[in-house]
């Protein structure tokens, strides 16, 4: 992006984020038509699907502003990196790649006894506690207490209107969304699950430094 255009940019991402507040992607997909919330792009090829956690609004942003936005978070002497769940580690890798340190992993431990502790204090759950026990017990099946799980914390983010973070809107068209949720859950499971290993990597543990966190 040419200099003349960084004080649009600075405007706008002062309407999004001030120092000090946490930034998720909750989404990266490709094939809309939405334009870009910095540069005003479209289509956009890469949709990156930003949430900044203390205010819940959302934009949506191609991968080159959102390295442009590190680099202005930055500026202001921030060292806030951009939050992905673990599905998305080589989105990670690939942003970090072109500019280091501008993303980094939500970690969470993948352990029953931790994920029915949290989910037995719902009112405590935040979006990101909620979203990662949906992505790690959408692989159980077969009435085990792990789907269980699975249905409870789809019901907490389905009345909590998690989606819109996310913008999923498709259950829009049909008027059924936990169906339609459910199967966007699994698709996305499906589409993951083969990369590398990786969705849940060995060395799933929750840091220490994540506010939300009981423990
Ligand atoms: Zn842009």
């Amino acid at each position: 992006m040419a200099l003349k255009n960084n004080d649009k940019f600075k405007e706008k991402l002062k309407h999004f984020w001030r120092r000090g507040d946490e930034v998720v992607c909750t989404r990266v997909f490709r094939n809309s038509n939405n334009e870009c919330y910095f540069c005003g792009n479209k289509p956009i090829e890469w949709h990156h699907v930003l949430l900044n956690t203390i205010s819940n609004q959302i934009i949506d942003v191609e991968f080159s502003c959102v390295i442009l936005m590190k680099k202005m978070m930055e500026e202001i002497g921030s060292s806030q990196k951009i939050l992905f769940f673990p599905k998305y580690t080589i989105e990670v890798d690939h942003l970090n790649k072109q500019y280091q340190g501008t993303a980094d992993i939500i970690e969470f431990i993948c352990n029953i006894d931790i994920i029915r502790r949290l989910i037995s204090n719902p009112k405590d759950l935040s979006y990101k506690q909620v979203r990662s026990i949906l992505d790690y017990t959408i692989k159980f099946e077969g009435g085990t207490e792990e789907e269980e799980i699975f249905h409870t914390a789809l019901d907490l983010y389905l009345d909590r209107k998690y989606y819109v973070y996310e913008m999923i809107d498709d259950h829009k068209k049909t008027n059924n969304v936990k169906r339609d949720i459910e199967n966007y859950f699994r698709e996305e499971w499906e589409k993951y699950k083969y990369q590398d290993d990786k969705y849940y990597p060995e060395s799933c543990t929750l840091k220490k430094k994540n506010d939300d966190c009981p423990f």
